[in-house]
């Protein structure tokens, strides 16, 4: 459906996409990955043809999308996109949002037009927010109805350019759940994304993208638990940290909260994820005796999605663990509802205390 061939581009001097080279078949799900800025939205907006291609040819259907005599805007029309932030158009309703395109681009009459785009609302569970205009809608909200308009154009082939990053955690599932339904009713897409647990679940194959280059490409088996190469296996391996060290029990505990809100909100940890942080580190701190240097870390692999915890605090040893050292248990009962496992050991004058929060891995 798709062939691309020594695809190249250029900003100046920089050299984003080297050579891609990739064939993509009706009903495959590709979801890309990679590093920020090695060049996944470029290679979107050069598909679609946001972007002129410096080098190299792209084919759809056979129709070879950079020869003069190619109808661009029909075969933009076949290659919808999804972008991070939505686009929708503010003055419109949300029904009006829908028909805009088939009305004026496909020749559609307005009634025919507004019957499918209430159809495809339905599609994405947002009927009843037919005439609410976009500002009255939560970001999950606008990003599905952003999807029924891209459905409403008819495309061949959906790029969604990383769909649910600009989300509030608490609606990124909502969203996921309307692309895998496109999945399942056979719709061809390339998926940029951070989801990884998404991206094994919903691939047919997976690119890791790197250098330029599709630096591997394969079923997600193959990308998550035994990539071929070097870095796709340090990116799919690689683990996340977060250091605080405390020296004074005068510490700002406000500082070093939002400082580990931003860690989890980078890391697209869920919400739940990041109050159990939160709360561990708080009952945690509650049960030391000792300030005078404390070590915090936390260290989340992408690949698991674990968050380890971990509390290295120098002085006499104190089983935090045990609840004889405490008035009450209460601060450990809560450290316990919040951990998929705990261990205490003392080792070079440290408390080193390890907690694998809950609800973290996939
Ligand atoms: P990714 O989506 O993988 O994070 P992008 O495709 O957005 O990466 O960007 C790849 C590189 O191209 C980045 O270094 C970015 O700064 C650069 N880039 C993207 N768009 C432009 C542009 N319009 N002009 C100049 N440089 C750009
Ligand atoms: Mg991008």
């Amino acid at each position: 459906m798709i062939k691309i061939k020594h695809l190249s581009k250029s900003y100046g001097d920089l050299t984003v996409l080297k050579d891609i080279n990739a064939e993509i078949h009706k009903g495959e799900i590709i979801t890309i990955i990679g590093p920020s800025g090695t060049g996944k939205s470029t290679l979107l907006r050069c598909l679609n043809l946001l972007e002129k291609p410096s080098g190299g040819s792209i084919y759809i259907n056979n129709i070879d999308l950079l020869a003069k005599t190619t109808n661009v805007p029909k075969i933009r029309q076949k290659m919808g996109m999804v972008f991070q932030s939505f686009n929708l158009y503010a003055h419109l309703s949300v029904l009006e949002n829908l028909t805009i395109g088939p009305v004026k681009l496909l020749g559609k009459s307005k009634s025919e037009a507004g019957s499918k785009a209430f159809e495809l609302l339905k599609l994405v569970g947002l009927a009843e927010k037919a005439n609410n205009f976009p500002d009255e809608l939560s970001g999950g909200q606008k990003q599905r109805v952003a999807i029924a308009r891209c459905l409403a154009m008819e495309p061949e082939v959906i790029l969604f350019d990383e769909p649910t990053s600009a989300l509030d955690p608490t609606t990124v599932s909502e969203v996921l759940a309307v692309i895998r339904r496109l999945a399942k009713d056979g719709m061809t897409m390339l998926v940029v994304t951070h989801e990884m647990e998404f991206a094994r679940n919903i691939s047919t194959r997976v690119f890791y993208m790197d250098e330029g280059v599709i630096y591997e490409d394969g079923p997600p088996e193959q990308i998550f638990d035994n990539p071929q190469k070097e870095k796709t296996s340090s990116f799919i391996n690689r683990v996340r940290s977060y250091h605080y060290h405390i020296d004074s029990p005068n510490y700002d505990l406000y500082a070093m909260n939002a400082e580990i809100e931003t860690f989890c909100n980078k890391h697209f940890l869920p919400r739940r994820v990041c109050d159990n942080v939160l709360l561990l580190v708080e009952e945690v701190l509650l049960l030391q005796t000792d300030f005078s240097d404390i070590e915090l870390r936390l260290a989340y692999s992408e690949k698991t999605g674990q968050v380890e915890f971990l509390c290295v605090a120098a002085g006499a040893p104190v089983n935090p663990l045990e609840a004889s050292v405490h008035d009450d248990d209460i601060g450990l009962k809560l450290i316990q509802s919040r951990s998929a496992g705990i261990q205490y050991k003392y080792e070079n004058d440290k408390n080193i205390l390890s907690i694998n929060v809950k609800g973290a891995s996939h």
